[in-house]
C-alpha cells in the first residue's frame, strides 16, 4: 500500500505508522526523523536544517525534495510507502506527484489525522521518543516501564527540543497555513481518508483498517 500520513504535530502520525509498519509491513518514511539524525551527526545539512527545525519552522522545499527523492531512487520503497511529515506544503505535493508519476508508484491514500489544538498540546508536551528506535511514549498515557529506558530495545529515553508549548503553537501556525491546503489537494484527487485523531490511538488504527477494509485496500 501507498499512503502519506497528514495531520497537525501531535496527531498521531508517528504512532500509527508504527502500527502500519508491524500490521502491514509497510516501509515508513519520516522526514522529520531523516533531518534529527542528520542534525545528530552534524552532518552539513543537518547543520543546514538545524536552526528550520528547532524553532518549528519548515525546512526549504528544495531540501525535503532532495530527501526524498534519494529515499525513492534505492529502491527502498518499491514494496509500498508510508510518508509521514511529507508533503507538508503544496508544492512539495506536487513534485511529489511528479516524482511518483514517473515511478509509476502513485498514492493511493493521504491519510488525514485530524486532531484539535488542546489535545495536540497535552500529547506532545508530554510525549517521549527513543533515540534508538523512536519508539513513542507519553509521560501519562504510556510511561515506559523503567522510567528513562525504551520497552522495545532499551534505547535512551528522550523529549524533543521542539515539543515545548511555544514550538508546538508555532508549528500549528506553520501547519494551518502551508499544510491545510494539501488535505485539499488530496481532497480534490479523491484520496482523503479523514480520522478523527482527538481518539486514542487504538481506536484510530481501528477505524482506519475499517476504512481500508470497506474500500478493499
Ligand atoms: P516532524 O518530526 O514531522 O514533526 O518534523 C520535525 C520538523 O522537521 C518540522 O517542524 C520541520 O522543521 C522539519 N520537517 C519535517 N518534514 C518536513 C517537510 N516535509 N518540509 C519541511 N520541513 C519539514
Amino acid at each position: 500500500m501507498r499512503l502519506v500520513l497528514l495531520g497537525p504535530p501531535g496527531a498521531g502520525k508517528g504512532t500509527l505508522a508504527g502500527f502500519l509498519n508491524k500490521e502491514l509491513d509497510i516501509p515508513h518514511v519520516s522526514t522529520g526523523d531523516i533531518l534529527r539524525e542528520e542534525m545528530k551527526n552534524n552532518t552539513p545539512l543537518g547543520q543546514e536544517v538545524k536552526k528550520y527545525v528547532e524553532s518549528g519552522g519548515l525546512v526549504p522545499d528544495e531540501v525535503v525534495i532532495k530527501l526524498i527523492k534519494n529515499k525513492f531512487s534505492n529502491g527502498e520503497v518499491d514494496k509500498g510507502y508510508m510518508l509521514d511529515g511529507f508533503p507538508r506544503t503544496e508544492v512539495q505535493a506536487k513534485d511529489l506527484d511528479a516524482i511518483l508519476t514517473i515511478l509509476d508508484k502513485p498514492v493511493d491514500y493521504a491519510v488525514y489525522l485530524d486532531a484539535s489544538l488542546p489535545v495536540v498540546i497535552e500529547r506532545l508536551t508530554g510525549r517521549r521518543i527513543c533515540r534508538s528506535c523512536s519508539a513513542i511514549f507519553h509521560i501519562k498515557n504510556n510511561p515506559p516501564k523503567k522510567e528513562g529506558v525504551c520497552d522495545e530495545c532499551g534505547g535512551e529515553i528522550y523529549q524533543r527540543p521542539d515539543d515545548n508549548e511555544e514550538t508546538i503553537r508555532t508549528r500549528m501556525d506553520v501547519y494551518l497555513e502551508n499544510t491545510k491546503p494539501v488535505i485539499d489537494y488530496y481532497n480534490a484527487q479523491g484520496k482523503l481518508k479523514k480520522v478523527d485523531a482527538d481518539k486514542d490511538s487504538q481506536e484510530v488504527q481501528e477505524n482506519l483498517m475499517k476504512i481500508f477494509d470497506s474500500t478493499g485496500g
